[in-house]
């Protein structure tokens, strides 16, 4: 654990170590002291905070209230989040360069035929490595990581005032003094409750890890599979990610959280001999939040990541939009420190919100959209699976995933796209009611693959 000797540390009221704030009554300008920022949360968000935050010579403290553990998590990223944030290739534990889609009807479409390059693939990790990296480099650029579990914040009643921030570490209760919030702490945000920044809707998401024997592991050595149908997801996807030694098999849903553990026995089901042998060796769940908070900044406090509600829609990725909120924050707070010499609700707005807002909310919408028209039933499923065997598809949908950015293609292509979207689900929607008796008369999937 590293020691918490700074000086801006004030009493606490209950047992622990007495340390004292000297400047508890300053009105804080650049020019008088270091600006304090508590960071809530080291996840990748608090963690890419905490760097930025620690880089713009701001005394940073990064609370992680179990740093030994791992968010339950798919651990798929973007393959543009390697370069971006400088990870190496060490922490990957696989390249997967084969996407297998299964349609309701268990049909299979090798989705990454196309990928755009022969370079490109999904990098897949473990969350307790990613997470413990950043953290440690958090720890290097020279922020303060605290092994702590922080229990309230007591909002001051002026701009002059800072924060206090309660908090549990090695069994003592202690406090301490902030002029800015990063509120990192996941989809149960308390930073959120203690500000009011209002509720949002969450999926929840169920996952197993599986060590496979060896001979089942080598199916998965570069392949991941996402499972479409109502009887494994009614409004989500479930999946088979490869890791390290094992698989993470998962389901999610937002209309049917009590189901949650039959959709995952239905995707045993479907996912069949694949996962034959294998032996359970962690069970996790955790929300994931659907939409943003309807309050993403509020005084001097700033939500990002999973707090906020950066998780998209369609395809439930939040890692790198939480890596990503979490650096622009952090710049945000640093230049306004450094230019303006205070950092107001409005300046957090301007340099943070705003910037989020027209770098992403386009995306979020149009993902949104698709997540409407392909996941509302199964026939809906049926065509995204044939839409993502098309070269087109997959083409433009590896280009917008591995680097985060939407583009449009030429107009012809686009418009032959949509033509295409329309004859599928048409002709999906006409064949739906026959697969479905066909299913009732099977009574289970027959294995395709
Ligand atoms: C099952 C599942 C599978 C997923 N798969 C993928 C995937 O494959 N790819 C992808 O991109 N996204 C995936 N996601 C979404 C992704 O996990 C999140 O979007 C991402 O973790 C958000 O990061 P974050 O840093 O905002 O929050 P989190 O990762 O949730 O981190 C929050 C951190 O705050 C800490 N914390 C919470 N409260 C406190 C407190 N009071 N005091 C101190 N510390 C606290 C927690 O311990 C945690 O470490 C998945 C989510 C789930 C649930």
């Amino acid at each position: 654990m590293a020691s918490i000797t700074s000086p801006f540390l004030i009493p606490s009221k209950t047992k622990t170590k007495t340390c004292y704030s000297r400047h508890r009554h300053l009105t804080i300008t650049a020019s008088s002291r270091p600006l304090r920022a508590a960071v809530i949360g080291g996840g990748p968000a608090g963690a890419s905070a905490a760097i930025s935050l620690a880089n713009a010579n701001i005394t940073t403290f990064l609370f992680e209230r179990n740093p030994a553990g791992s968010k339950p998590c798919g651990g798929a990223i973007p393959l543009c989040m390697m370069e971006e944030f400088s990870l190496p290739p060490s922490l990957i534990d696989r390249h997967v360069s084969k996407f297998l889609l299964l349609s309701p009807s268990n049909l299979p479409s090798l989705f990454s035929r196309h990928l755009s390059a022969e370079s490109h693939y999904i990098p897949m990790l473990r969350r307790e490595v990613l997470d413990s990296f950043l953290r440690e480099r958090a720890k290097e650029k020279g922020a303060v990581v605290v092994p702590g579990l922080v229990t309230g914040i007591k909002v001051p009643g002026s701009d002059k005032e800072p924060y206090v921030i309660r908090y549990t570490s090695e069994g003592s209760i202690q406090t301490i003094e902030a002029d800015v919030i990063v509120g990192a702490d996941g989809a149960n945000s308390r930073v959120a409750r203690e500000i009011g920044a209002g509720e949002y809707a969450t999926a929840i998401a169920f996952q197993e890890r599986i060590r496979l024997p060896p001979s089942a592991m080598s199916y998965y050595t570069d392949l991941a599979e996402m499972y479409l149908g109502s009887d494994v997801s009614p409004d989500f996807y479930a999946w088979v990610f490869p890791k390290c030694d094992h698989v993470a098999v998962g389901t999610g849903t937002v209309s049917s959280k009590t189901s949650i553990k039959s959709l995952q026995a239905s995707l045993h089901a479907r996912a069949g001999s694949k996962l034959a042998g294998g032996t359970v060796i962690r069970v996790e769940a955790h929300p994931i939040p659907e939409h943003p908070r309807p309050r993403r900044v509020v005084g001097r406090v700033a939500l990002v990541g999973d707090a906020a509600g950066y998780v998209t829609k369609c395809s439930g990725e939040g890692i790198y939009f939480a890596a990503k909120s979490g650096r622009l924050c952090g710049e945000a707070i640093g230049r306004l420190w450094r230019e303006e010499g205070k950092v107001t609700e409005a300046g957090l707005k301007r340099e943070y919100l705003k910037k989020w807002d027209d770098e992403y909310l386009g995306m979020f919408r149009f993902l949104d959209i698709l997540h409407k028209v392909f996941y509302m039933d199964d026939a809906g499923k049926e065509a995204l699976t044939e839409m993502c065997a098309d070269a087109y598809v997959q083409k433009r949908t590896f280009e917008c995933y591995l680097n985060k950015k939407m583009t449009v293609g030429p107009p012809w292509e686009e418009m032959k796209l949509a033509w295409r979207t329309v004859g599928s689900m048409m002709r999906n929607r006409l064949l739906g009611k026959e697969v479905e008796k066909l299913r009732k008369l099977e009574g289970s999937y027959p294995s395709i693959i």
